[in-house]
């Protein structure tokens, strides 16, 4: 037990070094919707060391849509212009909760996106 929690600080820490660049990039803006609303970093990748590629800086909405909340039509359409992000974790992330809702639009947009060609696949089966 001690260990486990030890291991999750050591992760949050070396995550919260990356703040300031996070911050920086994203321009203070929710990277996936724009919003302003209790931006935190989000880990993409949680099993492989953080780095920039695999951090998203989110606010409290897209988190909720990051942890697998079913999006409504709004939500969808305000996170779709972060699959252009050349960032995995925005890109890719955002293509994860698209990918989510049976909508042909976002299917196509997935398509059109300049993600990884397996990721696409993977997610439009
Ligand atoms: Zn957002």
């Amino acid at each position: 037990m001690a260990k486990g929690y030890q291991a999750n600080k050591d992760r949050q820490e070396a995550v919260s070094l990356f703040g300031k660049q996070l911050g920086k990039r994203a321009g203070f803006k929710c990277e996936w919707c724009g919003s302003k609303e209790d931006l935190r970093l989000w880990d993409y990748r949680p099993e492989q060391e953080p780095a920039l590629e695999t951090l998203a800086l989110l606010c409290s909405r897209c988190r909720e849509l990051a942890d697998g909340k079913k999006p409504d039509l709004n939500e969808l359409r305000s996170i779709r212009d972060a699959l252009w992000s050349d960032i995995p974790a925005v890109a890719e992330g955002a293509a994860r909760v698209l990918a989510s809702c049976k909508e042909q639009w976002a299917r196509e947009a997935i398509e059109e996106s300049f993600i990884d060609e397996n990721v696409k696949a993977e997610l439009l089966g």
